[in-house]
């Protein structure tokens, strides 16, 4: 069945007791044994819960895995994915990476031995030159952001298949609807389902799907017992927001190619970074893998003293940290979500005092374009320019 069916039945066809159509939330931690060595399936809600379950098989099957697990946040599920790896460990990592992910990787993972290299994930050389004899995984962002660099998966996939790494992908901004790393070759797949899976700005929560029988019982071991697994409320409010992925994706496409395609003639911009448009370095490899493109994408200012105008005269557009809901947001990723990687890797890849990132919602593409020219206009009369 298509991906458009799938996500809109999301959970409609689990209940044939009652028939509910929209998935019940079980908010139940402890499940009744009918004797001694029987059980319905549910022991305790942090090994399986109903509610979490419908979801866990959607994801799973959304992103062709053998295995879903939903978790309370992004930073959750790659906590517990991180969790695979043991003291002595390497990992090589995507360069533009999210900052929380940076954070957790160089704070925490490294106090416990565990180390990584970020690298150009579709530099083959470099990821040859800087794999080492303890590395254990591959971990991708693809696009990244802010500066949407594109990295092939199956290439990559492939290559570490060969030197026996995991294959991790980070499909936050694509989603299932736009891209399936596990059918590129991915072991396992991450999301931040807080972003574009909820959709609308109001749950915070993770997912992790996992393709081949060791890593899915490992992760199903590491989920129960870490713990960081999502409550049935906002499992059924994850679920809410999926049933219309696929409608709320194809607009978000729309609208951010609209926006990036004016942005990119606008004389007071220096650079749009969007794969969709085909100046994009990564704009090949985004439609050979891809079968669309994410709402979000970055602009660089000619000048550095229109950004602080630009987000105090937004007024549709919202300064807010975070992505992929209903409601447009603009981010100033060098103070907001990459303050905590340092300086110099920063401006190495270009995430530098002139950057916005927009995360185009769900409005209608002139009002967004509107609110941004008067911004931009307010802007450069403040700078005189
Ligand atoms: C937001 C985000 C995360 C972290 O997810 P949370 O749900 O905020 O914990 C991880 N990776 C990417 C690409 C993100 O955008």
């Amino acid at each position: 069945m298509k991906i458009e069916s799938r996500l809109a039945q999301i959970g409609s066809q689990n209940d044939p007791v009652t028939g509910a159509v929209s998935f019940p939330i079980y908010q139940s931690t402890a499940f009744r044994h009918p004797r001694l060595g029987k059980s319905t399936g549910f022991d305790y809600a942090r090994t399986k819960s109903p509610t979490r379950t419908v979801l866990e098989e959607a994801a799973a099957d959304l992103e062709s895995g053998d295995a879903g697990f939903a978790c309370s946040s992004g930073m959750a599920a790659l906590q517990v994915v991180f969790a695979l790896f043991s003291q002595g460990d390497h990992l090589l990592v995507s360069l533009d990476l999210y900052g929380g992910t940076y954070r957790l990787l160089e704070k925490i993972m490294a106090r416990f031995g565990v180390t990584a290299s970020y690298v150009d994930t579709n530099d083959m050389d470099a990821l040859e030159s800087r794999r080492k004899p303890n590395t254990k995984a591959v971990l991708i962002e693809t696009p990244t952001n802010p500066l949407m660099m594109v990295t092939d998966v199956a290439k990559v996939a492939a290559w570490a298949k060969q030197k026996d790494l995991l294959t991790i992908v980070d499909n936050t901004l694509l989603t299932p609807f736009f891209q399936r790393p596990i059918e590129l070759g991915a072991d396992i797949v991450v999301h931040s389902a807080t972003k574009y899976l909820g959709g609308h700005n109001d749950v915070l929560a993770g997912l992790i799907v996992t393709k081949g029988e060791k890593v899915s019982a490992d992760i199903a071991f590491l989920h129960n017992s870490i713990g960081a697994v999502l409550g049935p409320q906002d499992s059924w409010l994850l679920m809410r927001g999926m049933k219309t992925l696929a409608l709320r994706m194809e607009r978000h496409q729309a609208n951010a190619t609209a926006l990036a395609t004016w942005l990119k003639a606008h004389p007071a911009v220096e650079e749009v970074y969007y794969p969709a448009l085909p100046h994009h370095p990564g704009h090949e490899a985004q439609n050979a893998q891809s079968s669309g493109n994410t709402g979000i994408f970055s602009f660089k200012m000619k000048d550095a003293r229109t950004i602080e105008p630009i987000l105090r005269h937004i007024k549709l557009i919202a300064f807010a940290e975070s992505l992929g809901g209903t409601e447009s947001l603009m981010t100033y990723p060098a103070v907001q979500t990459h303050a905590d990687i340092p300086l110099e890797i920063r401006e190495a890849v270009g995430v530098d005092d002139r950057l916005l990132r927009f995360s185009v919602g769900l409005e209608h593409a002139d009002d967004l374009r509107q609110d941004l020219e008067q911004a931009i206009d307010e802007a450069l009369r403040e700078i005189g320019g």
